[in-house]
Order: structure tokens, then sequence, then C-alpha cells
């Protein structure tokens, strides 16, 4: 418990430093950083790309439809968003929700790795193609690496990276879903938990149109 209560106590101390961060140009648009939320002490993290439109305005990750997504499938394996940790690559909005820019991700990586140093989990699924390549050091894209763990040192220690697709990429493709909770289903064995139970029967999760903000293509 008193290790438990260290790394919650160093998140919130890095979370406070991280707030007033001016590393890149994103400081003079966003209305607030989006640091991550959870536990911190998850064995689990997931990576996405960077905040949306309601994740600036709220502060926390993944709240829009996206957001609403990752919960049901969390909650289709058993988990919920109190026991992982979620955060993005960069933390501040890009202006109109565009993709991030090269000198945006080198200016926030550091963050991400000092995360990954306080939390220590032993498996990080990244969401789509930013975090993918930025935690694999590797070219290839999360159409070609999706669902396949590999091997990586992050923060000083062994991880298993498994590489999934963005939430946003499934919410209007059925087919996209389907993968989406395939690699899922892999997530407790991996976790080396007892499997999780059987999918539902309703369809996950139906999106309200229309399209509030576009889905950016960067995510495949
Ligand atoms: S995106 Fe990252 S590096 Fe840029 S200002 Fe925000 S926290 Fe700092």
């Amino acid at each position: 418990m008193a290790a438990a209560t260290d790394a919650h106590l160093s998140l919130i101390a890095y979370g406070d430093v991280v707030a007033g961060c001016e590393r890149c140009a994103l400081a003079r648009t966003r209305t607030q950083v989006v640091f991550g939320s959870g536990s911190p002490t998850a064995d689990l993290m997931f990576v996405g790309e960077a905040p949306g439109f309601h994740e600036d305005k709220q502060g926390v990750p993944f709240v829009g439809a996206a957001g609403k997504l990752l919960g049901k499938l969390l909650e289709g394996i058993g988990l919920t968003r109190d026991e992982v940790w979620i955060c993005n690559v960069l933390k501040c909005r890009p202006p109109g929700n565009r993709d991030p820019l090269p000198d945006e991700i080198e200016a926030c990586e550091p963050h991400l790795w000092r995360q990954i140093e306080l939390i220590q989990p032993t498996l990080i699924a990244t969401l789509g193609n930013f975090a993918t390549k930025l935690l694999s050091g590797k070219p290839a894209g999360i159409t070609q690496v999706h669902g396949r763990p590999q091997q990586v040192v992050l923060g000083g220690n062994a991880v298993t990276l498994y590489p999934i697709f963005h939430p946003a990429a499934a919410l209007y493709t059925p087919r996209m879903l389907q993968v989406l909770e395939e690699d899922f289903r892999r997530i407790p064995d991996l976790l080396g938990r007892p499997a999780a139970p059987p999918p539902p029967t309703a369809p996950l999760y139906v999106p309200d149109p229309p399209v509030e903000h576009p889905v950016q293509l960067g995510l495949f």
C-alpha cells in the first residue's frame, strides 16, 4: 500500500508540473493539459494520440464518443477505466484535431516516458499509428501490426507493447469495430488474467449521428 501511495503522489506531483508545460506551441492554443487518468499502479496502460475537443475542455482523456467506446470495450473484458491508465502521446490538443507534428511529439515524449517510469505497466496498448510508431520505435503502421504483441524495454522495464486500432477509427466502421473487439479480447491473456467473459450479443456502441468532429486519417 505504501508503494501504491508513493506512486500516486509522484504521479500527481508530475501532473502538476506538466500542467504548466510550454515545451511546444500547443501551450498557446490549449484550454488545459490533459495529463492522463486512471490508476497510478495500473498493469495496463493505453496510449492514444492527442486530446480532442471534449478532452481539452474537461481535462480528461477519452471522454468523447471514442472514449465511450473504449469504456465499453474495457467493460467487455471485465475492466474499468479506474483500473487502467489512459493517456495520449500529446498532452495538449492540436487545433482542429489535426495530426500531431513531429516537433510536438518530440517535445512531449519525455512526459510519456516519465509516466511509464512512474506507473510501471506490464502491458501498454498503443491506440493507432502515432502511439504505436513512437513506442515501438519502428515505422510499421497500425494496419500491419495491430493485434501482435511486441516485447520492448520502456522506462527501464520490460513491457509488452500491444498495438490496436484507435477507437475513433472503429466508431463508424463496423468491420474495424469487429477487429478492435477481437484484439481487445486478447488483453486478459496478455495480462495473465482469466479469460474475459463472452462478448455481449448487442452492438458495443452505436454512435449518434452526425459526426461532430472528423475522424483523423492518421488513426489508420
Ligand atoms: S503538447 Fe506536451 S510538450 Fe507541448 S505544451 Fe503540451 S504538455 Fe508541453
